[in-house]
């Protein structure tokens, strides 16, 4: 049972960790931990470790060791924190990527400064998501300097390359039993999602590279070749003409954000065909011989992965059996399912609650229209109850001049802080 009086005290300390909150943001911020290459994840993970050690969290560090992407050059650490309780129970796990993307052109303050102002704390990495961490990182603050951590465990853990798939963070972790059921129960992800919205998960994603090949002949006398790239045209005007009006009438019931997103996709990422061009542009006389296609098909929980692949297939065997001599191969680079934790979760419903609480209106469900780490907890992990919720505007991300709103870090420390409470506490009663 959580009691009025708790929530308040822990509402008013909160408040009072204002510039705590911005402070830790700001020093978030100057770690310029750009991914790629990852750069400073050590350096970072080790000032999250000492600040979780400080609060009384036993702190590990796990390094992704024979990841593709890990070095020793740029080495993929990531840092867990757990406050645990004398009393065993649930726990709840704030998870936050500390990565962020190239700079880019177009900023108007330094972007590795944490500059303050007009409420705001600005740099790269603000709103996705150092923010969000800071956040958490108060929010299970307060409830152990209030003294509500009674029973069962919290966790916080900052975690190394999300914006390039996650496979030496999340990936890693999960793969290696740290989402399993029994360690964790709830995840929040505290990702820029706008601090009234409930993230509940996202599309499936299939990439993969079609190779359509022909028979290379003279330019001169292009009817003894076999041209690979008229194949290609033949097979982008099936996909757009056959199979692209079908996907487009395919709805989810996922609340998928923008709408647009609520229907299967595909995008044709790129293109090559033909034989390579020196530099002054004159290429040799030849008929293509081989044209490659990497697709990005987004589809839907609502959709058979098994389907998805056939019905590729089948545009590809008529693109072969309309012209004699073409032939093609299918290569998949990377494929992850669609994930959605259910509305009725309790990690959903308690959000819900203190959202409606402290926004004075019930918060939006929505679902993304592309992945996050959510992928790797629910895959490898086999924990099912996974949000992404936290503070910071989505269309902020990867943009120049990236802030925060302190108000809304704030806001959402809140409902971070008193959700996980009503958590920890509702399992005692075995609800
Ligand atoms: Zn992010």
């Amino acid at each position: 049972m959580v009691h009025e009086q708790d929530i308040a005290q822990l509402f008013a300390r909160i408040d009072a960790s204002r510039d705590d909150l911005v402070a830790l943001t700001r020093d978030l911020i100057r770690f310029p931990t750009i991914n790629p290459p990852g750069a400073d994840y050590r350096a970072i993970c080790d000032f999250l470790g000492a600040r979780m050690s400080a609060h009384g969290a036993t702190v590990e560090f796990v390094r992704a060791k024979g990841v593709p992407d890990d070095s020793d050059e740029f080495p993929r650490w990531n840092v867990i924190g757990r406050f645990s309780a004398p009393e065993p129970g649930p726990c709840v796990h704030f998870n936050s990527h500390i990565d962020v993307v190239e700079t880019g052109l177009g900023w108007t303050v330094p972007p590795f400064e944490g500059v303050v102002k007009d409420g705001r704390v600005y740099g790269r990495g603000a709103c996705d998501m150092k923010g969000g961490l800071a956040a958490s990182l108060i929010a299970i603050e307060a409830l152990i300097g209030c003294g509500l951590l009674t029973r069962g465990s919290l966790e916080c853990s900052g975690t190394a390359d999300e914006e390039s798939g996650g496979f030496g963070g999340v990936g890693h972790l999960a793969r290696n039993g740290w989402f399993d059921r029994g360690r964790v129960d709830h995840v929040i992800i505290p990702e820029p999602l706008n601090p009234d919205r409930i993230c509940l998960g996202h599309r499936g994603v299939w990439w993969a590279e079609i190779e359509i090949t022909g028979a290379i002949g003279h330019g001169a006398m292009p009817f003894l070749g076999v041209n690979a790239i008229a194949g290609m045209g033949d097979l982008l005007k099936l996909i757009e003409e056959e199979l692209m009006p079908r996907l487009g009438n395919r709805v989810t019931a996922m609340p998928c954000m923008p709408e647009g997103a609520r229907r299967a996709t595909l995008n044709f990422n790129s293109v090559h065909g033909g034989q390579p061009e020196p530099g002054d542009g004159r290429p040799s006389p030849v008929v293509a011989d081989r044209c490659r296609l990497v697709i990005d098909r987004r589809y839907l929980v609502e959709e058979e992965f098994t389907e998805v692949k056939a019905e590729i297939i089948d545009l590809l065997e008529r693109v072969k059996s309309a012209r004699a001599g073409l032939d093609y191969s299918l290569r998949e680079i990377m494929t992850f399912e669609p994930t959605m934790t259910a509305p009725d979760a309790p990690l959903v419903k308690t959000l819900d609650h203190w959202i409606e609480r402290l926004f004075d209106r019930p918060a939006t469900l929505i679902a993304s229209p592309g992945t996050y780490d959510q992928k790797h907890i629910t895959r490898h992990g086999s924990v099912r109850a996974c949000v992404a919720y936290g503070p910071g505007i989505l269309d902020l991300a990867h943009q120049p001049d990236e802030w925060v709103g302190i108000e809304d870090m704030l806001m959402s420390a809140k409902v971070m802080a008193a959700a996980a409470l009503t958590l920890l506490r509702a399992d005692a009663e075995g609800a």
